[in-house]
């Protein structure tokens, strides 16, 4: 495999022609140079409201059983005030801190110290060493994929402490659930704050740096493309594909542990979103190679929209259907659950099908067969920053015939299944596809930007050719 990737590279230097010093407009992809003033609004309204809405929604289960509007409720006719909620906010506590703490550290010796050997056994596995995409500074960074392997060896001690050792409580998590997120929290700012201070004295590559003079913006996106501490640190990988996103799958099993505690039994619905969102996570860590040829590490730089995003919106809020569970164990009928496991299989299925699609073109150079033919595709070319051209390839065959984004949609069908397994008391479940379709529908609108950017009339053939984003023939 690396020596097919090698191949691959040396291939891609062979085709490349050097202009020098020719700057056209299409080296200006990756994230923006200068703030429009709606950008910045947005941005100014995350940063003061993102926090408060995760707290939002973890105090009203705390406090209100999952219920939204009782708060407000409360608030406006007075029969509690602000300072009443946040007296009964448990607090910061020292066990919390320790076991944030030795989480974060657990997963950074699994991240930095034991190399990949899952690769050496698993057939069809891609990891240990893998290069990521070309920066817009043209850097090919090489990365040690072994999240597999650090989730593999995480649930494996779970279980072992849960039905062996009995060191805590499988609870450990929702019993501690608020205190860890004030952890999360100061975690997530922590890095943010010194991912943006790494970027003004000490960046890991100047020329993928990007500064728009605007802080909230800065602070926000990133100034650094792929901050790295030592040679193999690289903050992205790790804040995006390890705390957070490992945490995820235990999260759920402490809410099923939970459950089994307050009721004495774990209801269908939390086995099928323990089940539905396991995939999901698994299939991340199965295909973490792919991963680094995502959006998230190819174009998105470093800031706290990935540092705190990762620390604490998404553990607290992609998990919220389990915790709803917790607090209304909704024990679906037969039909119910096998209609919403279907849903969330057919949604993984295409989600992961259209990735492999791309990602099987892309690393073929477009040698390969989609549904048992010959892909088709629109020829294309950019630049990088010092001038060097690339060529690349959109495909137009397959589910990415269909439409531009048709993982997406996927993912969102996955997404509705977690959500109707909740069913329909409450709208804190729900939060989690109203939210998906915003980001997966700004994110398609972000990257279209960016892609035209880079090839210009290129991608103008391609959306000729491929004029819907997510349904054929309605958006
Ligand atoms: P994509 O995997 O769709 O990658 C988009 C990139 O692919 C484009 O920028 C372009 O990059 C290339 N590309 C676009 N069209 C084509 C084509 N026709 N042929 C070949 N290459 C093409 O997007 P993401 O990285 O955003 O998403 C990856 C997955 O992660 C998705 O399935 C998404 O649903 C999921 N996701 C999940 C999130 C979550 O929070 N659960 C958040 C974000 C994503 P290039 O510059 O290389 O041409």
């Amino acid at each position: 495999m690396a020596a097919h990737q090698e191949k691959k590279a040396s291939e891609e230097r062979n085709h490349k022609s050097t202009r020098n010093g020719t700057r056209t407009s299409q080296v200006q992809w990756g994230r923006a140079w200068e703030v429009d003033w709606f950008s910045l609004a947005s941005i100014i309204f995350l940063l003061m409201f993102a926090p408060l809405i995760v707290y939002y929604f973890i105090m009203s289960c705390d406090q209100y059983q999952c219920s939204l509007i009782d708060p407000v409720i409360d608030l406006l006719t007075g029969s509690e005030y602000l300072s009443d909620i946040w007296n009964k906010t448990p607090t910061l506590t020292y066990r919390a801190a320790g076991i944030y703490s030795l989480w974060v550290a657990f997963q950074v010796v699994l991240y930095v110290c034991i190399p990949d050997f899952c690769h050496k056994f698993l057939p069809g596995y891609v990891g240990g060493v893998q290069e990521g995409a070309v920066t817009p500074a043209g850097v090919v960074n090489k990365y040690e994929i072994n999240g597999l392997q650090a989730w593999i060896i995480t649930h494996v001690l779970w279980f072992a402490n849960a039905y062996y050792f009995h060191f805590f409580s499988p609870t450990i998590i929702f019993d501690n659930w608020i205190p860890l997120l004030w952890c999360a929290n100061i975690l997530g700012y922590a890095v943010s704050t010194f991912a943006m201070i790494k970027g003004y004295f000490f960046p890991t590559n100047a020329k993928d740096c990007k500064f728009t003079g605007n802080f909230f913006y800065d602070y926000m996106m990133g100034i650094e493309f792929n901050p790295r501490i030592g040679k193999w640190f690289d903050f992205k990988l790790f804040f995006n594909g390890r705390p957070g996103i490992i945490a995820w799958t235990l999260i759920n099993l402490s809410y099923a542990a939970k459950q089994q505690e307050l009721y004495g039994q774990v209801t269908n619905s939390m086995i099928l979103v323990n089940v539905l969102q396991g995939i999901y996570v698994l299939d991340f860590f199965w295909n973490e190679a792919w991963y680094l040829k995502t959006i998230d590490i190819c174009h998105d730089h470093f800031g706290w929209y990935l540092g705190w995003g990762d620390c604490v919106w998404l553990p607290y809020l992609y998990t919220l259907q389990g915790l709803y569970l917790v607090y209304h164990p909704v024990q679906l009928c037969t039909a119910n659950a096998v209609g919403i496991l279907m849903l969330g299989l057919i949604g993984y299925y295409i989600f992961r099908m259209t990735n492999h699609q791309k990602d099987l073109f892309r690393r073929t150079n477009g040698n390969c067969k989609i549904w048992g033919r010959k892909p088709e595709y629109i020829e294309c070319s950019y630049m990088s920053v010092d001038g060097t051209k690339y060529y690349s390839k959109l495909m137009t065959s397959g589910f990415w015939g269909w439409a531009r984004h048709f993982n997406y949609t996927g993912d969102l069908m996955g997404s509705l299944a977690y959500c109707l397994t909740c069913g329909f008391d409450h709208i804190l479940p729900y939060f989690y596809i109203v939210y998906m379709t915003i980001l997966l529908t700004h994110r398609c609108i972000r990257d279209e930007h960016r892609c035209f950017s880079k090839y210009g009339k290129d991608w103008k053939h391609y959306t000729a050719a491929v004029p819907y984003r997510l349904l054929p023939g309605v958006f």
